[in-house]
């Protein structure tokens, strides 16, 4: 069901769809580069491990090739060996040798004596990454160890090479290359981890050597890639969420149907029974009044139940409609009882698929449990076209409600299929005769013959009459030279809200009263 919605509300769900839609779409797109960044930066990271991976084992293919000269004296044949080899392999800069804790012997300058200051606590750990050494201080320098028998090789690699590496694979996050606690940036730069910029960390270790590489991504780079990389497809996730909003709108502001109209109109109580007159006219006083609906629309005014009546009857809606009008009566009624006259007679308008309605007995006895002082006659009318199919659940619910003590009227008798086995199926307690025959029954010969017969037929049936549409005094002259009783019409009333029937009918000093006065003919509806 849709229902109207204030302008506020409509606005803020406008909002919340177009919201709701950016949120997605953008997580998405998030998502989508976070996950792309991620998948690039680990293709790169493992090319440059690669390559590190072969700087180092040029290293280890050096260290294999002059692991005899550990521990030989620094002869001339050892230093031309030491050089010879340096020269062949990629990236070597130097292999200096070690014997009891200080380097006697070094490619670069020959003899010397220098401490170790490179001897590592862990002989597994056979890299050190230093910032230079004595011949090259600023820079850097990755150093690979290894120890024999007789002495111990130290081949420096430039770290160049490795900070070339890392420079050349151009990561968007930032990469370092650490060995224990000593790291170095894509541009040679030593750190140590708290020198580290802040940001998502994340590590690969190598298998073979004693390195890692750290991954460092800043949330900014995140943003800047997206507003970067993504910028089309933030412009679509805008204009996405745009037609969202949109949409949402135009369905908010969409012309309602008619079904959805009465939906809105029964949800807000915009429904309201009035009531007309129905006089005795052999004592000149109310004898009760048919309930009739009316649409009270807040901008169209009040509308007439023929604009509304047969949509509400194709689309079921006239069961809860009915039964709304059932409690205001009854609930308003109630507390009015003592200004009703004994035996009030309360007739409600019933279309035929309300009368297989389950709730239509609990309805009918509430309402006179309410009225129950007054001792009402409460009269459900059927248009007599309805009654002409006659079908077994139809009387099924007409005799379990007749056996209530509740009252059936035939509605705009003369106008549709009237049969006698209709009537004596439903014996019914009242024929209204439409008021289209007693408009006539004055000028038209043949409107008064229907009316005169009419008339005859209900005499013979013993059933009631109530004569609808009275509006002239000849009318009713007429009516009461043929015995009919009860009659309804513009001349008595028109049809009235409740509070406004009390005032008019039913205030009068000395107890229910009908004035007859002509003073209450032709007044407007109010
Ligand atoms: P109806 O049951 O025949 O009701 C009498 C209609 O005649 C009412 O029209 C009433 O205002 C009008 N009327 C009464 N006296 C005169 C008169 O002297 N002159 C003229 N010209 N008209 C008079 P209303 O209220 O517009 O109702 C029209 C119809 O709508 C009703 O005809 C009834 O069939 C249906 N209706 C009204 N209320 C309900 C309801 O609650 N449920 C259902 N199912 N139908 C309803
Ligand atoms: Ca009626
Ligand atoms: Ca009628």
């Amino acid at each position: 069901m849709l229902f109207a919605i204030s302008c506020g509300k409509k606005a803020l769900y406008v909002a919340f769809s177009g919201g709701l839609v950016l949120a997605v779409t953008l997580a998405t797109v998030t998502w989508w580069s976070v996950e792309s960044l991620r998948k690039d930066t680990l293709t790169r990271i493992n090319f440059a491990q690669h390559h590190i991976d072969t700087i180092i084992s040029n290293a280890r293919a050096v260290a294999n090739v002059t692991r005899n000269l550990a521990g030989m004296p620094c002869t001339g044949n050892t230093l031309s060996q030491l050089r010879h080899d340096v020269i062949r392999t990629p990236n070597v800069r130097a292999i200096d040798l070690v014997r009891q804790g200080r380097i006697y012997c070094t490619s670069l300058y020959g003899a010397t004596d220098e401490p170790d200051r490179l001897s590592l606590p862990s002989a597994r750990n056979n890299l050190q990454l230093l910032p230079g050494n004595t011949a090259t201080p600023h820079l850097s320098v990755l150093v690979y160890r290894t120890t024999r028998p007789k002495g111990t090789l130290l081949i420096s690699i430039d770290g160049y090479f490795v900070a070339e590496t890392l420079f050349a694979i151009r990561t968007l996050p930032l990469v370092y290359f650490q060995v224990g606690n000593t790291l170095m940036s894509k541009s040679g730069q030593i750190l140590t981890p708290a020198q580290l910029p802040a940001g998502k960390r994340e590590f690969i270790t190598s298998p073979d050597w004693s390195y890692r590489l750290v991954i460092v991504t800043p949330t900014g780079i995140l943003f800047g890639n997206i507003v970067h990389n993504y910028r089309k497809s933030v412009l679509v996730c805008l204009l996405l969420a745009l037609a969202a909003s949109l949409l949402c709108y135009r369905i908010l502001t969409r012309p309602l149907t008619p079904v959805e109209q009465l939906q809105n109109a029964l949800a807000r109580h915009e429904f309201v029974p009035y009531i007309q007159p129905i006089v005795d006219i052999t004592t000149h006083r109310i004898k009760g009044g048919e309930i009739l609906i009316r649409w009270k629309h807040p901008e169209a005014g009040l509308i007439p139940p023929d604009q509304f009546i047969p949509l509400a009857e194709t689309s079921g809606l006239i069961v809860p409609m009915t039964r709304q009008l059932f409690a205001d009566t009854g609930r308003f009624f109630q507390a009015h009882t003592a200004r009703l006259p004994a035996g009030f007679h309360l007739g409600f308008n019933i279309s035929k698929s309300h009368l297989a309605d389950r709730h239509l007995m609990e309805d009918c006895q509430n309402i006179l449990a309410e009225l129950l002082p007054c001792r009402a006659e409460l009269v459900l009318e059927l248009l007599e076209r309805d009654t002409a199919e006659c079908t077994a659940e139809m009387k099924t619910a007409f005799s379990k409600l007749k056996q209530e003590g509740i009252k059936f009227a035939l509605d705009d008798f003369g106008t549709g299929y009237s049969t006698h086995a209709c009537l004596q199926n439903f014996s019914t307690d009242y024929i209204k005769i439409d008021k289209s025959f007693i408009q006539m029954a004055g000028v038209d010969d043949i409107s008064r013959h229907i009316v005169d017969n009419v008339i005859a037929l209900a005499e013979s049936l013993n059933i009631n009459i109530i004569a609808e549409g009275v509006e002239t005094a000849s009318q009713e002259a007429y009516l009461q030279g043929r015995n009919v009783k009860y009659l309804q019409g513009y001349r008595y009333g028109r049809p009235v809200s409740l509070d406004q029937f009390i005032k008019n009918h039913l205030s009068g000093g000395d107890g229910p009263f009908f004035t007859g006065s002509p003073a209450l003919a032709y007044q407007a509806e109010q």
